[in-house]
């Protein structure tokens, strides 16, 4: 067995040499003084927790799951956050004396970043688009910031129906169809689809935005995504990509790692500059 004299992490995923993830928790640990090593893996489907025992086996601490495999390694975990409950899904894996533990940490990423960006969600109408892996995700830390209402609206209605269901909160919170939704702007519309991905958009109608709606698209690149661009062209003022989301949610799966919370902010600004 190979026997490493540092800490030892990586991400899989399918495919996965896109992933930033490496070059993010390398910063992360350069800044806050760490010794330790992350990489990628590429895994498939039938390999995947296999590869996962190997790593615990050869003395890995963690490691991050990125698509496809975050439904495998809620699987494979033997105790999860309550996140990773209500989302059925897992993008970090924490490697103790043995045990596996879960957690889902896009959540707190996407919280983290609106309130990088200064967006109070308390108080505010809040939609949510999608209801697939992210939009399951971050469901339960957006209703901690007691939203007023929480819409959830997914192209195939039951399974926004079905997660709207599953929360167990004083927040008014349902989930609706695209033809549902009432003409009136909302204070902060997430697009937690991944419509952005093909260059579509979801079906909303400009009557749920106004000059002062918060659009946050979680796909990001160096263009305007498909949904914010609708957004601007609407006269929405404010809208942000999930760039951030994506390094906020790597930072705490850091912390939970390493007991220390990394800075964003020079990150951020490196990773917009080489998109
Ligand atoms: P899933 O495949 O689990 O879910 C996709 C969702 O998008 C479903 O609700 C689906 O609706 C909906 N959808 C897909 N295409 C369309 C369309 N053309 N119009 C309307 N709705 C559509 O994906 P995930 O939930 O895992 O990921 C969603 C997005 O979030 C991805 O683009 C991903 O890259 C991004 N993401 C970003 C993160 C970040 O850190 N920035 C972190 C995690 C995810 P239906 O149920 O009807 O099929």
């Amino acid at each position: 067995m190979k026997v490493h004299n540092v800490d030892q992490y990586l991400v899989y995923g399918n495919p996965i040499q896109q992933s930033k993830s490496p070059f993010i928790h390398q910063h992360f640990a350069e800044q806050t003084h760490q010794a330790l090593q992350y990489r990628s893996q590429l895994a498939e489907d039938d390999d995947f927790k296999l590869q996962v025992r190997s790593f615990i086996a050869a003395g890995g601490k963690g490691c991050n799951v990125t698509a496809p495999f975050k439904g495998q390694a809620f699987e494979l975990a033997q105790s999860v956050s309550e996140e990773a409950r209500i989302a059925g899904a897992v993008n970090t894996l924490i490697f103790n004396d043995g045990h596996i533990a879960g957690d889902n940490t896009d959540g707190r990423g996407l919280i983290a970043d609106l309130k990088f960006h200064q967006v109070s969600m308390t108080n505010k109408r809040i939609l949510l688009v999608g209801a697939g892996g992210a939009a399951r995700g971050v469901l339960l830390p957006l209703l901690a910031e007691q939203p007023q209402k929480l819409i959830i609206v997914n192209r195939t209605v039951e399974k926004a129906e079905q997660l709207a269901k599953l929360i167990d909160t004083p927040v008014k919170t349902c989930g609706v169809g695209f033809a549902d939704l009432a003409d009136k702007p909302f204070d902060l519309i997430i697009n937690a689809s991944s419509a952005s991905l093909s260059n579509d958009l979801p079906p909303l109608k400009s009557s749920l935005l106004s000059a002062d709606t918060i659009c946050y698209d979680m796909v990001y690149r160096a263009s305007n995504t498909p949904f914010n661009q609708w957004a601007m062209d609407n006269g929405v003022k404010t809208t942000i990509d999930g760039l951030g989301m994506l390094v906020e949610q790597a930072a705490v799966s850091f912390e939970i790692w390493r007991g220390v919370k990394p800075e964003t902010v020079e990150l951020r600004k490196i990773l917009r500059a080489q998109l």
